[in-house]
């Protein structure tokens, strides 16, 4: 084909495909827009994950109804003048962008009216052209409704996850922006129920309360350090309470929600030594810098921003978070990293009960792999409360008691789903969860599936839930932490079947831990039940559960042979 330069048709959705890549992208550039606008109430809606509706209302200071058809415009913009003003943005906008993007790839309204104005404005958007034009009354503000989301791009389409996994994501969205700003009243109505709603009265810890429920508002630690560069403020947890992944890292640099894995990382070597492996904090932190010290226009959704000066945020960060744990009496556990906390004595509870069940559960079979099979091994004795040390015909074996446990776990809870035999262990006294608006998402998704694992979830109002019934095999561990790394699990995007997840996410957090102590009874029953797995030397997720010295390789390292 001759080179050629291309329609403005296509140029307008090459351009949409990379500023809204699903439901949830258009969102966020349309609270953008009203956060730019001033505005103190957002109200977001959406429909089918967005695909059939997205509405978002703002009492912000509203478009002339002389520059509404020019919002539409690619490269229009209020927000900077010239060149200079690229290099210190202090509006989330500033690309001129999103509005013509949006409309290029759906049906777009939008009502508004500035204060100075008797008559709102309307207008109508089909592919990108006017189809409708007219003034028309509206309070002060701005509502952009978007309908039928890619519609005319077909290709998007097909990719996107199902309407739950899109919710999830808004719900997310708003809920991160919920957190950025606390002086804003946000509400989010999703599919008709209403999803989140905050007050907008300044207190991070109440939308924390809001999103993440108030047991853990109530005990985040606050976070303020002001350094030469940068002034670093929010809310962050103490070690005693942690999440199984970062779904609960926010950070926002000058307000701006970004990913960011420098920011993960300076707040993960914070909480070095005192959180266990696979544990990571939950904090809300906000940085304040001058707008030159960063360089947010290097990602068409400006999802992540470039640092001037990074290893002097990524201190400032770290110290700011660091301070705060020095003052907080657990911190002083940072010297003796595996000490004994209430989550590990729960599940040594809980450790007592597979035997059990292993006793009376004769079939239970699992054919083994000649080449994997274990040979008899005689326990030593443990290392660092975390690896039990045997010793086999050929040599000696350290084995990790964590990994060996989730290999038991996983083979046994596999085993259960696929013969239908899952054990129930109804709970006496059910135990209530609040969920944030995203896990409820995925709960809403994946109820019925997780009844299959044996799990009795009901609602009980508002984002509470109430777990009647949990598998047998994760009796007494903690539940609340094994159903929130459940739910973060399902919402994550590997390619895993379901069950997969299912059965690894209760594994990994139903066996015991590095860090806790066995009794040689203990060790000699969790080798004796590693020896029965189809696969002994492999945890789950494909890490070794222990490691062999061969006698040989013994003799030639102390040089008894060459
Ligand atoms: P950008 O935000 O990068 O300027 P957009 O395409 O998102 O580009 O919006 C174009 C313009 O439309 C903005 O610069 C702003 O002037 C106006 N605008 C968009 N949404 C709103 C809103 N909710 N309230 C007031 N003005 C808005
Ligand atoms: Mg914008």
């Amino acid at each position: 084909m001759p080179i050629k330069v291309l329609e403005s048709e296509v140029v307008a959705k090459i351009a949409a495909g990379e500023v809204v890549e699903r439901p949830a992208s258009a969102v966020k550039e349309l609270i953008e827009n009203s956060l730019d606008a001033g505005a103190t109430q957002i109200a977001v809606e959406a429909q089918g994950g967005g695909v059939e509706l997205i509405k978002v209302s703002d009492n912000g200071e509203g478009i002339p109804a002389s520059e509404l058809e020019l919002a539409f415009h690619r490269y229009a913009t209020s927000k900077i003048g010239d060149l200079s003003d690229l290099e210190k943005i202090s509006s989330l906008g500033f690309r001129g962008e999103a509005l013509p993007s949006i409309a290029a790839v759906a049906e777009v309204e939008i009502l508004t009216q500035t204060p100075s104005e008797t008559i709102g404005s309307y207008l109508h958007l089909r592919k990108g052209e006017v189809v409708g034009k007219e003034s028309r009354a509206r309070p002060q503000g701005t509502t952009v409704t978007v309908r039928r989301l890619f519609r005319y791009f077909p290709a998007r389409l097909k990719f996107l996850k199902s309407v739950n996994t899109e919710n999830s994501h808004i719900a997310n969205l708003v809920s991160q922006y919920a957190l950025a700003f606390p002086e804003v009243k946000f509400s989010l109505v999703l599919d008709k129920r209403p999803s989140l709603r905050t007050t907008g009265n300044g207190d991070l810890r109440e939308v924390i309360s809001e999103i993440y429920g108030s047991e853990i508002a109530q005990r985040m630690l606050k976070v303020e350090r002001k350094d030469g560069l940068a002034e670093v403020g929010g809310l962050t947890s103490p070690p005693s309470l942690a999440r199984s992944n970062r779904n609960y890292l926010s950070f926002f640099v000058n307000r701006r929600w970004v990913r960011s894995p420098l920011l993960a990382r300076a707040t993960e070597e914070a909480y070095r030594g005192l959180l266990m492996d696979g544990q990571h904090p939950v904090t809300v932190i906000d940085i304040s810098l001058p707008a030159q010290e960063l360089d947010v226009n290097i990602h068409p959704a400006k999802a992540q921003i470039k640092f001037c000066h990074e290893q002097t945020v990524f201190g400032s960060v770290q110290r700011a978070i660091e301070e705060v744990l020095a003052r907080t009496p657990i911190a002083s556990s940072k010297t003796v990293p595996f000490s004994v906390s209430p989550a590990l004595s729960s599940l040594s509870a809980g450790w007592q009960s597979p035997r059990m069940i292993m006793d009376n559960e004769p079939t239970f079979v699992v054919a083994q792999l000649p080449t994997m099979e274990l040979p008899v091994l005689r326990v030593l004795g443990q290392i660092a409360n975390t690896y039990i040390t045997a010793e086999g015909p050929d040599g000696l074996y350290l084995i990790d008691q964590h990994a060996a446990h989730e290999r038991i776990l996983y083979d046994r809870i596999s085993a259960q789903w696929a013969q239908k035999e899952v054990e129930v262990q109804g709970l006496l006294q059910p135990i209530t969860i609040e969920l944030s608006p995203r896990e409820e998402e995925t709960l809403r998704a994946s109820k019925e599936f997780l009844a299959e694992f044996g799990f009795t979830i009901e609602h009980f109002g508002n984002r509470s839930y109430m777990i009647r019934a949990i598998p047998a095999l994760m009796a007494r561990a903690n539940i609340i932490e094994i159903i929130t790394a459940l739910l973060d699990n399902l919402a994550s995007k590997e390619p895993n079947p379901w069950e997969e997840k299912v059965a690894q996410s209760l594994a990994c957090h139903g066996a015991i831990r590095a860090g806790q102590q066995l009794s040689n009874e203990e060790m000699r029953e969790l080798i004796k039940q590693l020896e029965q797995t189809k696969q002994p030397r492999a945890c789950p997720h494909g890490r070794p559960t222990m490691i062999h010295l061969s006698s040989h390789q013994l003799e030639k390292e102390f040089g008894r042979i060459s």
